[in-house]
């Protein structure tokens, strides 16, 4: 059952990051008050919000304590506990349910969900115990990528193996949980598309981004991506499929690799905005965190589109010095910072969008600036 959210109501939110804190500030522009659960004070996301409900995430008495304040629910990060988010849907209002971060938390069901959608994956082969990961291989051969099947990010939980002899260096991950074995894919670009969906089926995808990660995590984003119409339109139309299938409500974010030829293959998909979809904060008329209150609240989508090519540049711990240093030379870029106390080694602290009909210019001039640096 699909219901109007209006302003002045509440929406609750479950994680206090980055993610939470520009979903917040987008619906305090429409009128939302905002309520989060987040285990640490004074989160991105908190600082923010209208209340701040500190605690674990799969704290029974904090959900439901979420529940009573808020009108609506919704979630910035899928690694939250099943069965509480389940328990939670019978008590409020959650109109994303629980099945999708069910699905997308586990590399298993979410490759078995992109396969079942239609869509190409990278050949693979699921293995509980090392044991099984290495009388199967062979379906798959090397070099091959081992994940583990659940809490892995930014190239965490995985191991590149070269041929046989590298085997052993697979071992550890099953302390962590069951894994899957993909084929290595030969790609020439890694892209990305956020598509969202209201609970009336109204579907739209924002414009293909083109992932640059440095370190496995995400560096920079160039939009439109540099890839030929034909490519982008079978990008859309796979996370379309995908969307559909999953009977998304809310934002779902999928990444993808470009082949050689122009076609492409599913990587895995995020069941929230994403990093690589900041940029429509300003380079849209919609941007994702505007365009997933209003797919949360029942209202209708918006059709986004692209008011100018623009790149994105992740602001990590060790780029803060050089970007404030960055502000008062270059006016253009639109500066986002989260609000985190500690500027760690590697951490996502801010991005920048840098809206521009000259991308080698730019991009020597995010060099310059040394917010390009490892
Ligand atoms: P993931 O955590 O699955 O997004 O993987 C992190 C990064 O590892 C991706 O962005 C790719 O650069 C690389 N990667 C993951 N899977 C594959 C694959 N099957 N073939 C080649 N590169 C991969």
């Amino acid at each position: 059952m699909t219901k109007m959210i209006y302003p002045g109501q509440t929406i609750g939110i479950i994680g206090g990051g980055q993610l939470g804190r520009m979903m917040a500030v987008a619906a305090k522009e429409a009128g939302y008050k905002i309520a989060v659960l987040e285990p640490t004070m004074d989160s991105p996301c908190g600082q923010v919000a209208d209340i701040c409900i500190v605690a674990p995430y799969d704290d029974e008495a904090a959900l439901e304590e979420l529940s009573e304040v808020s009108d609506v629910i919704t979630y910035e990060f899928e690694n939250i506990d099943y069965e509480g988010l389940k328990r939670l849907t019978e008590i409020a209002y959650v109109p994303q349910g629980a099945e999708l971060v069910r699905i997308t938390q586990n590399r298993v069901t979410e490759k078995a969900a992109i396969v079942e959608a239609g869509c190409p994956v990278a050949p693979y082969v699921v293995a509980d115990t090392y044991e099984q990961l290495c009388e199967s291989i062979n379906q798959i051969g090397f070099p091959c990528i081992v994940k583990t099947a659940r809490g892995g990010y930014d190239g965490k939980g995985q191991q590149l193996l070269k041929g046989s002899e590298d085997l052993p260096l697979a071992k550890s991950l099953f302390e962590h949980s069951q894994c899957i074995a993909e084929g290595f894919v030969p790609f020439t670009k890694e892209i990305s598309v956020i598509v969202q969906r209201n609970g009336q089926g109204e579907t739209y995808c924002l414009p293909v981004g083109e992932n640059i990660h440095v370190n496995h995590i995400l560096h920079e984003t160039i939009v439109p991506a540099r890839i030929s119409n034909d490519t982008a339109a079978l990008a859309e139309e796979a996370a379309m499929k995908i969307a559909d299938h999953l009977k998304l409500v809310g934002t779902l974010a999928v990444e993808l690799f470009v082949l050689e030829d122009g076609n492409i293959v599913i990587n895995e998909c995020a069941p929230r905005p994403h990093n690589s979809g900041h940029y429509s904060m300003e380079a849209c008329n919609i941007s994702q965190f505007t365009q997933h209150i209003r797919a949360v609240c029942g209202w209708p989508l918006r059709k986004p589109r692209l008011w100018a090519p623009s790149i994105m540049v992740n602001v990590l711990g060790q780029h803060v010095v050089a970007l404030t240093n960055s502000i008062s030379k270059y006016p253009d870029w639109s500066v986002h910072l989260y609000g985190k106390a500690e500027a760690k080694v590697n951490r996502k602290m801010g991005h920048v969008t840098i809206m521009t009909d000259d991308l080698d210019l730019t991009l020597q001039q995010i060099e310059d600036s040394g917010i390009w640096s490892e």
